[in-house]
């Protein structure tokens, strides 16, 4: 099969089409597929982005970065986690979706097996297929809370695994490691000779607890984050890659030839952007709001969370009680009750069928609509 047979579209993109369709139709749909922040930028970010305009200063910055963003990084590192990391370790990216693109091609020959989570983000599969890599998906339950585990890691571990990625909080489950585990991890990346990869884009986004950087746990790890979900700038595309230094020189090789550097206004902007704690706490803060909502009433509804989401903005759901088509149960959601939430089929194979996303990325209004409009759908049926 060609390389590109094998890259899978995003499924929620159909659903989101088709609701849109709908939308034109006249029909009222309630958003809860969507993993993206319904809040703007913070508003210091946008008097920033005119202020650097008005300088007119939009060059090509170094391919590593610029290097006053690099430098405001590691100083969010110290003051959020108090951990150190020297400034020229930290590549920034256009969005985290580069800083896997560059991470990937800079680490895999081809044929190299990355092991990821099932269910989990489904970027991450097709990005490690491009590079020439093989994912290996490894299914996930609610006993390592849908992580992968030092278990898995020993059981699926071969000569030619090069990595393993861990992404917490998660997408979809919004559930977050375990730290002691994902220490073990670490050492078990390292005793083996790999690499440990930290997707940790939903960081800030936790709710009676915090996440722990892999960084604080092991020196050597690989850290991706960036600004679209803690600061809800997804559309800036700034994300940043933080690698061993021995890492350093074929990654910056990497991102001259495929991206020659992030754009430059967004990583000016994005020093304002990582001191905005305010505007961060409140979007947290009514996140947590809209969540505990939810815990409330989708098992009242028959949507079973066997893990208490404590992270990001999404509840991953086990539907079987309801259906065990869980495609199939979003489509007619959608049609007949217009309400759009994610089949779990966009993540991975592992019990897919039997589960479903919800993103409370979206108003508490929407919210009670949308549960609303589920009771009476499922009384129907
Ligand atoms: N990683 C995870 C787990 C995500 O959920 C997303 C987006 O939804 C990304 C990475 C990519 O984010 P971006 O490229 O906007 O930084």
């Amino acid at each position: 099969m060609r390389r590109i047979e094998q890259i899978e579209p995003f499924r929620v993109m159909q659903l989101l089409e088709r609701a849109r369709q709908l939308e034109r139709e006249g029909r009222t749909i309630v958003h809860m597929e969507i993993g993206e922040p319904d809040f703007p930028a913070p508003p210091e970010v946008i008097e920033e982005a005119q202020r650097q305009l008005q300088s007119n200063g939009q060059w090509y910055t170094p391919s590593t970065g610029a290097p006053e963003l690099q430098r405001a990084i590691a100083d969010f590192y110290q003051r959020a986690y108090g951990v150190p990391i020297d400034a020229e370790r930290i590549l920034v990216t256009p969005g985290t979706s580069g800083a896997f693109n560059l991470l990937y091609a800079a680490l895999l020959d081809p044929g190299e097996r990355v092991l990821l989570p099932d269910p989990g983000y489904p970027c991450q599969r097709n990005l490690v297929r491009l590079a020439g890599g093989i994912p290996v998906s490894i299914p996930v339950d609610a006993a390592s809370g849908y992580h992968l585990s030092a278990t898995h890691l020993a059981e699926h571990w071969d000569a030619r695994t090069r990595a393993a990625v861990v992404i917490s909080p998660g997408n979809p489950t919004g559930t977050l490691i375990d730290t002691d585990e994902l220490a073990h991890i670490a050492a078990e990346c390292r005793r083996r000779g790999g690499m440990l990869i930290s997707d940790e884009i939903y960081h800030g986004l936790t709710y009676g607890c915090q996440a722990q950087t892999a960084l604080a746990l092991d020196d050597e790890a690989i850290v991706v984050n960036g600004l679209s979900k803690r600061w809800a700038m997804t559309g800036w595309r700034i994300g940043w890659l933080i690698v061993p230094e021995t890492m350093i020189d074929a990654c910056r090789r990497v991102m001259q030839n495929i991206f020659i550097a992030a754009p430059t206004l967004s990583q000016q902007v994005a020093c304002r952007a990582l001191r905005c704690d305010d505007a961060t706490e409140m979007m947290r803060a009514t996140y947590d709001q809209r969540r505990r909502y939810l815990l409330r009433e989708l098992p009242a509804l028959g949507f079973r969370i066997v893990v208490e989401p404590r992270g990001a903005f999404y509840i991953y759901t086990d539907v079987s009680q309801i259906t065990d088509d869980s495609a199939r149960f979003c489509q007619q959601l959608l049609e007949e009750a217009g309400v759009a939430i994610t089949p779990g089929e966009d993540f991975g194979r592992h019990r897919s069928e039997q589960h479903v996303r919800f993103s409370y990325a979206t108003g508490m209004e929407e919210l009670e609509l949308g549960i609303n409009r589920l009771r009476d759908f499922l009384d129907q049926r």
